[in-house]
């Protein structure tokens, strides 16, 4: 039996680790000189100040999330067999929700693998590492996927800016396979997606459930689906029957793949290449208004301390669209900011209804699908919310 270095944590320091929760920050460990020169992202028994070891993680002298847990025992090997058994289980849970393998499989702590997020689009799936741990154990994490899964295209898409807090580089490749623009399904719509080229994972399964609820209000509705990306929720919404639907986004290669997909489905969409701010003003001022109005933009709060402009700018977009609402009409404002609370978003959108003269009623406080699952010590993964409202 191998035996990991151990991490030891500060007197009075770990309780909330040992009952569960999955980090722990670089304040409550002894940080010796042994600590500080294993190599990031090593695998180490953590143990309290009285020596007694609680469970494995990794660790990274250099994050401010120095130890991300794997396993509640020590000196747990974390190899083939490790990984496997985690993407058994997450696979158990998806088998349970969808009928077809199309879905996030491992989202991090949530599916106990911090650092780590694979989307699986049927034969292919796109992992994404954002932790120095994981990154040394990518040839057991894709040995796993090879046993359980046995994709033909696995694509790593290791480019997101996070990896420097980890002093990770970023990079893309396929490592197996190719990669490739692929086909989907989600709510029983067909769509595109660029593996490689696209946001974040190429497409973002968790609005899955929000755009089934807002397909269902759509039918003989006029639809504005403002930051559409690739049409997730428009096209949705004129496969269930709206009379019009404008796909408004400021980026021409994702609204390039939106009008493929909607050819796909026979669905009839426009598409405008704007800035959803200035298209929503001039659509005021030309008293022009659609009878739902979905805005699902990118993180406004990207940082804790952007928390009081992008707030503000959360009020001036909820005040913008519901502006644009026809009476008796619908609206969808999304946050995907981890860094503000719902309480606090849904307070600044209520702010801006209001401004706009417009009385609400919320409908729908939603969050990610299932395939999202949140770590129940970390409240703070649960990044999405969606609130739909009626309008007067
Ligand atoms: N609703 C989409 C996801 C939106 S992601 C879905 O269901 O899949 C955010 C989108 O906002 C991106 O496509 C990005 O190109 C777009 N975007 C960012 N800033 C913008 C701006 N100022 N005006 C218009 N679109 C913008």
């Amino acid at each position: 039996m191998t035996s990991h270095k151990t991490i030891k944590l500060k007197p009075k320091e770990g309780r909330r680790a040992r009952a569960g929760a999955p980090w722990i920050f670089s304040n409550e460990i002894q940080m010796d000189g042994a600590a500080k020169t294993l190599a990031p992202g090593t695998v180490v028994n953590v143990a309290g100040d009285d020596g007694q070891i609680f469970g494995t993680g990794y660790f990274n002298a250099k994050s401010l999330i120095s130890v991300r847990m794997l396993d509640r025992a020590g000196d747990v090997i974390i190899g083939t067999g490790y990984f496997v058994r985690h993407l058994q289980h997450a696979l158990a849970i998806r088998d349970a929700l969808y009928a077809k393998p199309y879905y996030r499989l491992i989202h991090a702590e949530g599916d106990g693998l911090p650092g780590l997020t694979i989307d699986r689009f049927g034969d292919t799936v796109v992992a994404q590492i954002t932790t120095a741990g994981m990154e040394l154990l990518v040839d057991p994490l894709l040995a796993a996927l090879e046993k359980t899964v046995a994709p033909a295209n696995v694509i790593l898409r290791n480019d997101t800016p996070s990896r420097a807090l980890e002093g990770l580089g970023e990079y893309v490749r396929a490592a197996k396979g190719e990669s490739l623009r692929i086909a989907l399904e989600e709510n029983g719509v067909r769509y595109f997606a660029d593996l490689t080229a696209g946001q974040k994972t190429g497409w973002y399964y968790d609005q899955r459930d929000n755009r089934a609820f807002m397909a269902a209000l759509a039918n003989g509705r006029s639809v504005l689906d403002a930051y559409s990306y690739t049409g997730g929720f428009g096209i949705a919404a004129a496969k269930a029957g709206a009379k019009e639907v404008v796909c408004l986004d400021s980026s021409a290669p994702a609204l390039a793949i939106a009008e493929d997909s909607a050819a796909a489905n026979g669905a009839k969409c426009k598409f405008v290449k704007a800035d959803v701010f200035e298209e929503l003003e001039r659509l005021a001022l030309a008293k022009e208004t659609f009878d739902i109005v979905i805005a699902d933009p990118p993180p406004f709060v990207r940082a804790r301390k952007d928390l009081e402009p992008g707030a503000k700018a959360y009020r001036k977009l909820a005040r913008l669209a519901a502006a644009v609402v026809a009476p008796n009409g619908f609206l969808l404002l999304a946050s995907c900011s981890h860094n503000i609370p719902m309480e606090r978003f849904a307070a600044e959108c209520a702010a801006g209804i209001a401004r706009s003269n417009r009385s609400a009623a919320l409908i729908r406080q939603a969050g990610a699908g299932p395939d999202h699952p949140v770590h129940p010590m970390l409240p703070e993964t649960a990044y999405l919310k969606a609130l739909v409202y009626a309008l007067d």
